[in-house]
């Protein structure tokens, strides 16, 4: 039997009801390129590609090529797009919720305690993450959400600030005014916005930044604002350890983006972790949550969203699968190590349709 054809009924014999959709055949083809990612470590990764991943991973990379510390390598890369306003996904200038108010979520996990620490719906404050590593460095709890997590920030010295940009409110108020014509709110009369940009996605964004450093220790970090116009008080995916973040000491680490929902129920990131443990490559192992997801849903004619997902194993092996892509315009991850930065285009189970680019 080939290689190809013994990939093949490995994957349906693991999909169960699932194989019978034909999107099953998309990804052996992956398995038969396979990753040539062989990387090294020390190696930081994070769910962007180039233009991103240059700007966020630098610090993280600068510190983990020399003798810094491998938490403040992820912390300090993550901050990067936490307190850039250009990003309307993450941290300060992050899309807000239905009420035109930023939420953050956030976590990190470090590998050699297995410890972590999480906020959620956390307002005011422009770096969720380093609020999520002292709630794990320095309280007994692993989460705190809302005003708890506000007080605690505080209790911490942080500056609080207005996280709403006046871009990112011109677009909610545009999402808010048309809304329905029968509430009170009304679109300007000529029906022109300052800001024009037609049906925005409401899951586009949050970052995920993992890294293995000299030692072979592994951690990670998501932050994000979540879904865009969220009803107040959602917590997505993100800042849950095992849905948007896992990391184990002895495999390596996970982390997701795209839509939560879909992420908590199949405790995402802790999967692809687990299929690390079992012997997958990081490539196999974010494919096969993307398989999950999708077979759970009913199959790929059901399926309207997407997740994206980002893996390390403590070698340096890097993988990243998405449910939906476009030939040519696949999403991204990048990751950095001694020879510098590389771009991973993810594999992907179904092509997005024409009408949604
Ligand atoms: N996963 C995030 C959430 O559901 C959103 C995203 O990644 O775009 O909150």
């Amino acid at each position: 039997m080939s290689k190809s054809l013994s990939r093949r009924s490995f994957l349906k014999k693991a999909a169960g009801v699932g194989a019978a959709f034909p999107f099953v055949e998309r990804f052996p083809e992956v398995f038969i390129r396979k990753r040539t990612s062989v990387s090294s470590i020390p190696i930081i990764l994070c769910s962007r590609g180039e233009e991103w991943g240059k700007k966020v991973m630098t610090p993280g990379w600068d510190l983990l090529s020399g003798t810094g510390d491998l938490l403040d390598a992820v912390e300090k890369s993550a901050n990067v797009v936490e307190l850039d306003p250009e990003d309307m996904s993450v941290g300060y200038g992050g899309r807000p919720n239905e009420e035109g108010v930023v939420q953050l979520d956030a976590c990190v996990m470090y590998g050699p305690t297995h410890n972590c620490g999480s906020v959620m719906a956390l307002e005011n404050i422009k770096t969720p993450c380093s609020v999520a590593r002292l709630v794990m460095e320095r309280t007994d709890h692993i989460q705190l959400v809302g005003e708890g997590a506000l007080r605690f920030a505080r209790a911490h010295g942080f500056t609080e600030a207005n996280l709403l940009t006046e871009e990112a409110r011109l677009r909610w108020l545009k999402w808010k005014e048309n809304l329905s014509d029968k509430d009170d709110w009304f679109p300007p009369a000529d029906g022109k916005y300052e800001h024009e940009e037609e049906d925005e996605e409401r899951t586009n964004g949050t970052i995920n930044v993992l890294a293995v450093d000299k030692n072979g220790d592994v951690a990670g970090i998501t932050t994000t604002s979540g879904l865009a116009w969220k009803i107040p008080g959602r917590v997505g995916d993100s800042p849950i350890i095992g849905a948007g973040l896992y990391v184990d000491n002895e495999v390596g680490a996970a982390g997701a983006t795209g839509r939560g929902e879909e992420v908590i129920r199949t405790c995402g990131s802790f999967y692809v972790v687990e299929r690390m443990r079992g012997g997958m490559s990081p490539q196999e192992a974010c494919e096969s949550i993307c398989k999950r997801i999708v077979d759970i849903n009913g199959g790929p004619v059901k399926v309207k969203f997407t997740d994206k997902f980002v893996a390390v194993n403590k070698n340096g092996e890097v993988g990243c699968a998405a449910i939906m892509g476009k030939k040519g315009k696949e999403p991204k991850a990048s990751f950095m190590t001694e020879d510098g930065i590389k771009v991973i285009k993810a594999t992907y189970l179904i092509e997005k349709p024409e009408e949604d680019d």
